[in-house]
C-alpha cells in the first residue's frame, strides 16, 4: 500500500486522539468495538467521536468492518504508518516525506528529509502484506492470534532491523546510520548509492568481491549472519579512489558497499546458522558470475573457519538491548510460517496482499486478492519489468542531482500538543460556562 501523507497536516489533534484509540483497542481486539473507541478517546461529545471516525475512515486510516457480532472498526496501514510519522515529526526527525525509492514484498522505501535539509530514508515494515492463496488457513491462525498479527510482527521486525544497525553500525560495519525508530518505521540516513543488482559491469569484481565475502566473515566473527545477502540489498557507491587520483585521472572510481536490509539477521547460534551462512556466500558467487562473469578459484569461506575467531558478540549486545531472544522466535516463527525469505526467494507465484485500501467498508475474510508484483532474482524466477522499471526510474529520481523539493510534503501538524499518552488522560474537566451562557458572553444572538 502507498503512503499517501498529504491529509495528516488536516488532522485535529481530536482526530490523532481517536485514532490513536483505534491503535490501543487494536491491542486486545481485532475489530475494535466503536463504543470502546469511543471510551478509550474520552472525547466528550459523542457526535465529536463519530465526526473523527468518519473523517479517519474517509481517508483509509481505519476501517469499518461488518461482523455479526458487532460493528467497529481497524487500523489500516495506512493508519499505523500516520501514527509513525506524527511521532517522527513531532520529535523533529522528519519534516518531509518524499519519492517511493523501494517496494519490497515487506517493506516500503521512502525518502524524506529533517528540518534542515538532510536526506533521509523512511523504511515501513508491512509484514502480513503478502501470505499464499495454498496456506490460507494458516493466515487466518495468524491473524486471529494477537501477538502474530500483521501489526505486531511489523513493529518487530522494525525494531529489529533498528537495533541491528545500530549495532552493526558502533562496531565499524558499513550501513546506513540508523536515525530514528517508531512502531513499524525506521528513519535511517540515505545512502547515495545504487543496489548492486542495477550495476552492470565494474572495473575490478575481483576486488569487490573479495571485500563482500569479507563482509560475511566479518559479520560472522561478530556473531551475525545477514540471512539475505545479496545483490539487492548491498548498495554500491562511487567514490573516488584515495590513491593520488588527481595525478592519474584514468584511475578507477573505489566502489564502496554498504549493506542494508536486516530483518532475517540470525545469531551463528541459530540451530540453521551453516546454512543460512552458505546461502549467503553462493548469492554473492552466483551474482559474481553470472552478472561479471567472475569466479573464484578459493572454495569457500565456510562456516567453521569463520567462526573459529570470534571478536565481539553483537548478537548477544542486541539481544540485551531490547530486541529479546523471544522476539526473535516470535519473528522468525511468523517470517516462517508466511513464506518471507528475503529478497531472492522464489516465492512470487501465489502471493497475496492483504489489502489495507482506502475502502470505507470492508467485509471480513472477503476475497482480499490483489496481486502483488515482485520482481526476484536474476533467473527464470516471476519477474514483473514495469514494477521493476518504475523502481528504477524512482531509484534514479531520488539520487540524481535534481532537488528533491519537487516532489515532497511538508508533514507540518496542526496541533501543537504532543500526542496524549491516552492512558493517562481522564475525561475533560465539565464546562464552567453553559454553551447558553458562552454565546450570550462572546454576544452572539440567541
Ligand atoms: P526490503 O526489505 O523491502 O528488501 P530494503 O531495506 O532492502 O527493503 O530496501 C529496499 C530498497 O530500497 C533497496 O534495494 C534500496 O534500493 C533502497 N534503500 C533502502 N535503504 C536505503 C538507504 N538507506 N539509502 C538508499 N537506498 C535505500
Ligand atoms: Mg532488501
Amino acid at each position: 500500500m502507498k503512503l499517501d501523507v498529504k491529509n495528516i497536516r488536516y488532522l485535529t489533534s481530536d482526530d490523532w486522539r481517536v485514532l490513536t484509540a483505534v491503535e490501543m483497542g487494536s491491542r486486545n481486539h481485532e475489530i475494535v468495538p466503536t463504543p470502546l473507541i469511543a471510551q478509550i478517546a474520552s472525547i466528550r461529545s459523542g457526535t465529536g467521536v463519530h465526526r473523527c471516525i468518519s473523517a479517519l475512515a474517509k481517508i483509509g486510516l481505519i476501517a469499518k468492518v461488518k461482523n455479526a457480532k458487532y460493528d467497529g472498526y481497524r487500523l489500516t496501514y495506512g493508519g499505523l504508518d500516520y501514527l509513525a510519522l506524527h511521532t517522527h515529526t513531532k520529535a523533529k526527525t522528519v519534516y518531509s516525506a518524499g519519492n517511493q525509492i523501494g517496494v519490497g514484498k515487506e517493506s516500503d522505501i521512502y525518502v524524506c528529509a529533517s528540518e534542515t535539509g538532510k536526506q533521509l530514508v523512511l523504511k515501513i515494515h508491512r509484514l502480513g502484506r503478502i501470505s499464499f492463496r495454498t496456506v490460507k488457513a494458516n493466515r487466518d491462525y495468524l491473524r486471529n492470534r494477537s501477538s502474530g498479527s500483521w501489526m505486531y510482527m511489523s513493529r518487530l521486525a522494525a525494531l529489529k532491523e533498528f537495533e541491528f544497525m545500530k549495532a552493526l553500525r558502533r562496531a565499524g560495519f558499513p550501513v546506513p546510520e540508523p536515525v530514528a525508530h517508531n512502531r513499524h518505521t525506521i528513519i535511517m540516513g540515505l545512502v547515495d548509492a545504487f543496489p548492486m543488482r542495477q550495476i552492470s559491469s565494474v572495473g575490478d569484481p575481483a576486488g569487490l568481491y573479495a571485500e563482500l565475502i569479507s563482509l560475511i566473515v566479518r559479520l560472522a566473527q561478530h556473531g551475525l549472519i545477514h540471512g539475505d545477502f545479496n545483490e539487492f540489498n548491498v548498495l554500491i557507491e562511487e567514490a573516488p579512489s584515495t590513491s593520488s587520483a588527481s595525478e592519474e585521472p584514468l584511475q578507477p572510481l573505489a566502489l564502496v558497499p554498504t549493506i542494508i536490509d536486516f530483518p532475517q539477521m540470525v545469531s551463528i547460534d541459530h540451530p540453521n546458522a551453516e546454512y543460512y551462512f552458505d546461502r549467503d556466500v553462493a548469492c554473492i558467487k552466483r551474482f559474481f558470475s553470472r552478472r561479471f562473469g567472475f569466479t573464484s578459484d578459493e572454495p569457500g569461506p565456510f562456516f567453521t573457519d569463520s567462526t573459529k575467531v570470534i571478536k565481539k558478540r553483537l548478537d548477544v549486545d542486541v539481544e540485551a538491548s531490547g530486541f529479546s531472544r523471544k522476539m526473535a522466535r516470535e519473528l522468525d516463527l511468523y517470517m516462517k510460517e508466511v513464506g518471507v525469505d528475503g529478497d531472492g526467494d522464489g516465492n512470487v507465484g501465489g502471493e497475496e496482499r492483504e489489502d489495507d485500501d482506502n475502502d470505507e467498508e470492508e467485509v471480513e475474510d472477503g476475497d482480499e486478492t490483489e496481486d502483488m508484483a515482485r520482481s526476484v532474482g536474476d533467473e527464470g524466477k516471476a519477474q514483473a519489468p514495469d514494477l521493476e522499471t518504475a523502481i528504477k526510474e524512482d531509484v534514479a529520481a531520488a539520487t540524481s542531482t535534481q532537488p528533491l523539493a519537487s516532489s515532497i510534503t511538508i508533514l507540518d501538524i496542526l496541533d501543537n500538543d504532543p500526542l496524549p499518552s491516552l492512558s493517562e488522560v481522564k475525561p475533560p474537566p465539565k464546562p464552567t460556562i453553559s454553551t447558553k451562557a458562552a454565546k450570550a458572553k462572546a454576544g452572539w444572538a440567541i
